[in-house]
């Protein structure tokens, strides 16, 4: 699997870290993780083939996950690049995502759903094992965000696995989502004395580092109050038992 940060960052504009988006590839296909509007500019910028991108998740409804969909599929209505596309394009997300797409489509009468290739939108059902393509396997556990927000556990054909935890606040049902992962890419909005219960902080994702035991974690989603410490320095305070890598746009992993 490669793993590449398009977004690093929140809802919050900044000069370094744009808001979510998260794309994976196997030797299958391609998914984009959760869509804030500079994702769509980041995959072309990162020279990703969003022409042939096979599918979206979306964790849940805040725009700085999926304020870049509509935009997104505005583009690849209209963009040369996708006229001969023939394959589907699945997005994929918790109930009432299709609701959603069609009232920004309403919005401005732009026929979202109508483009040169089929689109599916799948809605899914929390812990019920669904595939994203062949050679993907996904299941979902609700996550104390929104009422709709989810977190995804992926596993590949050859068994490599990442979970994707997008907004949570704390449940140790991510570390049971994430036993053994191959990559864990956990939220980690605040360094500490988190403003709101519905995001984690330091000691919080630390806590489930251990709990889960993944190989190795990425934390991401990071307000910028995290420009003004140094991220490894705050890390080793917790003798991480893994890697724990602060997420930038950008890097790119391979699992
Ligand atoms: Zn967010
Ligand atoms: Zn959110």
């Amino acid at each position: 699997m490669k793993f590449t940060i398009l977004g690093s960052g929140t809802s919050v504009p900044h000069p370094q870290r744009s808001s979510s988006g998260y794309w994976l590839e196997t030797s299958d296909g391609s998914l984009l993780l959760d869509c804030g509007a500079s994702a769509i500019h980041r995959m072309a910028q990162e020279n990703l083939d969003w022409v042939n991108l096979d599918a979206i998740w979306i964790s849940h409804f805040h725009l700085d996950h999926i304020g870049g969909l509509p935009a997104f599929l505005f583009g690849t209505k209209y963009a040369p690049e996708t006229q001969e596309r023939a394959k589907p394009l699945k997005i994929f997300g918790a109930k009432n995502l299709r609701r959603l797409i069609e009232a920004f489509g309403n919005a401005g009468e732009y026929n979202l759903l109508k483009q040169p290739f089929p689109v599916e939108i799948i809605e899914v059902e929390p812990l019920e094992k669904f595939e994203i393509f062949g050679g993907l396997e996904a299941v979902a556990a609700e996550t104390p965000h929104t009422d709709e927000s989810l977190a995804i556990h992926l596993k590949a054909e050859n068994d490599k696995t990442l979970v994707y935890t997008a907004d949570t606040g704390f449940t140790k049902t991510l570390g049971t989502l994430a036993r053994a992962v191959d990559l864990l890419v956990m939220e980690c909005s605040f360094v500490k004395n988190k403003p709101i219960e519905t995001h984690l902080e330091l000691a919080e994702a630390m806590y489930l580092v251990r709990y889960a035991a993944p190989k190795q974690v990425v934390l991401t989603h990071l307000y910028p109050e995290w420009d003004a410490v140094d991220f490894q320095k705050e890390v080793r305070r917790f003798s991480p038992p893994c890697a724990i890598i602060e997420a930038r746009d950008g890097l790119r992993l391979e699992i």
